[in-house]
């Protein structure tokens, strides 16, 4: 089965995982002062408006309610793109999904690096929280909520060509 429209509470758990991380992932960044907090927020909102601008507009669920929300978001801003096909055409290579996972892995190490530097079990908790978010949590609604059901993974979709050659 895939969905034409994805139930709300799969985007409500999706949105709060990626909320969750945000979060935590600001609380650690802070901790080396405001402006670097602020450049992490502003990385954040960059990586949101390339993935509505690039990605959304030529997605199978532009217009219409994906595991995330955003093909329904997209429309508000761009107009479609290409379409599905194009989108399923598209050849994205590890480098290209770095600034993605950087989201985490930038907060995670900071806050290694903080903690060698001084010991803080609230920032030990945060860091380990943030891990398994981003590791485990991301697995789960990426493997068991979103991709299962997406028409345009059925269609082709980049980001699954490449985990699936890394498998
Ligand atoms: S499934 Fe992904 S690419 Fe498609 S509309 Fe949703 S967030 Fe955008």
């Amino acid at each position: 089965m895939r969905y034409e429209n994805y139930p709300l509470w799969i985007l409500l758990v999706s949105n709060s995982l990626s909320l969750a991380i945000y979060l935590i992932g600001s609380l650690i960044v802070v901790r080396l002062g405001l402006p670097w907090l602020l450049i992490y927020l502003a990385f954040l909102l960059l990586l949101e408006f390339r993935l509505l601008k690039e990605s959304c507009i030529n997605c199978y669920y532009y217009g219409k309610r994906c595991a995330f929300g955003k093909g329904k978001l997209s429309c508000l801003f761009f107009k479609r793109g290409q379409g599905t096909e194009n989108f399923a055409k598209r050849e994205i290579r590890w480098i290209e999904i770095v600034p993605d996972m950087l989201v985490s892995f930038a907060p995670i190490i900071i806050g290694i690096i903080l903690l060698v530097i001084h010991f803080d079990w609230i920032l030990l908790l945060l860091i380990m929280i943030l891990f398994l978010l981003s590791s485990i949590g991301n697995g789960f609604v990426r493997g068991s909520l979103a991709c299962k059901y997406c028409k345009q993974q059925e269609i082709g979709c980049p980001a699954a060509k490449l985990f699936d050659k890394k498998r």
